[in-house]
């Protein structure tokens, strides 16, 4: 092919790259040196790929020499080429990994970045690293041979919503990418400001970067090192690495060095904060693996399971073979047995963490306990482990400041209560005003607070803890641990309130399947129960927002004999002519039941009740006047 005389194609970028590409290159982010920790990432994947089809690949043996990533910059011409060796692009990829975007995540991410709602330094998490090259550079070059070409391409834009791309004569294979730079960063053509950012952001890359002709990072990886030896700074650095994270230390790590029946090592990091909360989809990395030091899978999913999904790292084992291919890892008793050992010693980890640093735990709990609430509902492996790790607010400290894990409600437990209790509610103040407290006041059991949604959920499919049954304070049979309350029908309270019970069946009708004198009550005139086997009424709520069918639940109305206002009804009960105001009574109490729970539909017949009560009390005082 006669290379030089070919007019170059255009192409025109995705809408969203234009617009990405226009944020960045007047972006004044003061970090934007992170491109190059981009580049030299993505020469550093060229490098591990090409490094696995030279072992897997007898055509390609000798390519696995050499392999190395160059810095070189350019005073004159204000230059910065990043050199690899790499497995490099064809025409049709280039087009394709410089052109498109791949990932689900990226396209929220973009559109968050543009509403300045996303953090730039997180580019490279979101498969769109490359084009960080443009917070730096006037124009782009990339050129590049593949080693299954013998054709060089070059990749060219100046950022502005197209790319041209043309054949070139190339004689090495790999990729260069050559900034043309901005006149505010020309310095990063200088040898020793190249080699700083090297150091600060891609010190642990395990491949040699040479800048002017020497290698600047430290190749040796430090997993392989023993424990003890690998320090903090290491640890961020090789994080930052992973993470695509700038300027921030993991919150917790994991170094594993495990030496039989199975062979492996393994670095685990979690990060400080959470992506998912900030609405940008799932977490879509997973953990690299590699075959005796060779990368055979980036963002591998089958080390850890789901509720872990938030954990950078790497595993490196010995014993597993190079050509180990993507379809079969699943079933692999190597990689099966790695994540067992890797999940237990994460779950150890955090255990020990709440124990001997409650804060860090309580920052780490802060940030990812959905997923792990996510991870109790729809994983059934170590179900009650991850449980144990979950914190709830609780009558313990009603003001929701100190959490409780359910071991340690479990301890606290009176000796003959056989249920871990909880309430779930919108919010800590309505869920503390609930009328089926008192009875737990009262005999200082606990109740745990629930005011995430997904925590009945959660509650609900663990069913059990350590032997206790899990069980929402709404439900009609609590069987509360302490003697049975013994509630003698007192002489005033007890023909009267026989009877109050029975006007305010009839006036309630089927609103409710039982009205009945309660055991649980102290202060409050009533409250209201579900039936036997319901779900709880929080449970209810969420499924019918959920636009779920929810089967009708039975519910039951307890009154409180010893409340002024119930025993007052009953007195007036034995007068016939007082029947229809306790009616209006039985409706008015139950709607506040409900205004209480935050399950009221109608307020404008509530309302009207209100001011037909108003209107009786109004005229009962002007008699008294008159
Ligand atoms: P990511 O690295 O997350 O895939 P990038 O935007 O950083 O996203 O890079 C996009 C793609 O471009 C890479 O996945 C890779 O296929 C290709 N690429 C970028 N740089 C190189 C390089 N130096 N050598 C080979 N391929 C590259
Ligand atoms: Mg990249």
């Amino acid at each position: 092919m006669s290379t030089a005389t070919r007019e170059p194609e255009q192409f025109t970028f995705r809408a969203e790259i234009t617009q990405l590409l226009h944020l960045l290159a007047h972006s004044l982010y003061q970090s934007r040196e992170i491109a190059l920790r981009e580049l030299i990432s993505n020469a550093s994947d060229a490098l591990d790929k090409m490094r696995y089809v030279s072992l897997t690949d007898e055509a390609h043996r000798e390519a696995a020499e050499n392999l190395a990533i160059t810095l070189e910059g350019f005073p004159d011409s204000r230059d910065l080429i990043v050199r690899d060796n790499g497995i490099g692009m064809t025409r049709d990829e280039l087009v394709e990994n410089l052109g498109t975007i791949a990932r689900s995540g990226s396209l929220e991410f973009l559109r968050k970045l543009g509403e300045a709602k996303a953090d730039i330094s997180l580019i490279g998490q979101f498969g769109v690293g490359f084009y960080s090259a443009f917070m730096l550079a006037e124009h782009v070059t990339v050129r590049s041979r593949s080693y299954r070409d013998d054709q060089g391409w070059e990749w060219r834009s100046d950022g502005s919503g197209q790319f041209e791309i043309r054949p070139i004569a190339k004689d090495d294979r790999g990729t260069e990418i050559i900034l043309h730079l901005k006149n505010d960063v020309r310095d990063l053509t200088r040898d020793d400001r190249i080699t700083q950012i090297v150091r600060t952001y891609s010190r642990f890359i395990p491949h040699p970067i040479k800048v002017g002709g020497e290698v600047v990072n430290d190749v040796r990886p430090i997993w392989v090192e023993p424990k003890g030896q690998v320090i903090d700074e290491q640890h961020a650095q090789f994080y930052q690495h992973l993470a695509h994270r700038g300027d921030e230390s993991p919150l917790w790590h994991l170094h594993i060095a495990v030496d039989s029946p199975i062979q492996f090592r393994a670095l685990l990091y979690c990060p400080r904060s959470n992506l998912e909360r900030l609405g940008l989809g799932r977490t879509e990395h997973g953990i690299n693996l590699l075959a005796r030091r060779v990368l055979v899978q980036n963002d591998c999913r089958d080390l850890l399971p789901d509720s872990f999904r938030f954990l950078y790292g790497l595993v490196d084992s010995e014993d597993l073979p190079l050509n180990v291919s993507r379809e079969t890892l699943q079933d692999n008793t190597v990689i099966r047995r790695i994540r067992g050992v890797l999940v237990k010693a994460v779950l150890d980890r955090l255990a020990k963490l709440a124990e001997d640093d409650p804060e860090t735990f309580r920052a780490f709990h802060d940030q990812f306990a959905p997923i792990l609430k996510e991870g109790v509902v729809s994983e059934f492996e170590h179900r009650d482990r991850i449980a144990s790790l979950l914190r709830f607010a609780s009558s313990r400290d009603e003001q929701g400041k100190e959490l409780t894990s359910l071991g340690d409600y479990v301890s606290r437990a009176q000796s003959d209560q056989t249920s871990i209790y909880y309430l779930g509610g919108p919010d800590l103040s309505s869920i503390r005003k609930s009328p089926n407290l008192e009875i737990f006041r009262r005999r200082g059991v606990e109740v745990l607070f629930l005011t995430d949604p997904i925590d009945e959920f959660v509650m609900a499919t663990l069913g059990r803890f350590e032997g206790k049954d899990l069980k929402s304070i709404d439900a009609a049979d609590l069987n509360l641990p302490g003697p049975e309350i013994e509630t003698p029908p007192t002489e005033s309270t007890g023909s009267g309130f026989s009877r109050v019970l029975e006007l305010f069946r009839s006036a309630l009708g089927d609103r409710v399947v039982e009205v009945r004198e309660s055991k649980r009550l102290t202060d409050s005139p009533c409250c209201l129960v579900n039936a036997s086997g319901g779900l709880s009424t929080q449970m209810q709520r969420i499924l019918q927002q959920a636009n779920r069918d929810v089967p009708p639940i039975g519910r039951v109305l307890e009154l409180n004999p010893k409340a002024v206002l119930i025993a007052r009804l009953a007195e007036l009960s034995n007068n016939p002519s007082n029947e229809a105001f306790i009616h209006l009574c039985a409706l008015q109490l139950w709607s506040n039941a409900l205004a209480i729970e935050g399950t009221l539909v109608d307020p404008e017949d509530m309302v009207a009740r209100v001011q037909d009560l108003m209107e009786q009390a109004a005229a009962g005082k002007s008699s008294i006047i008159h």
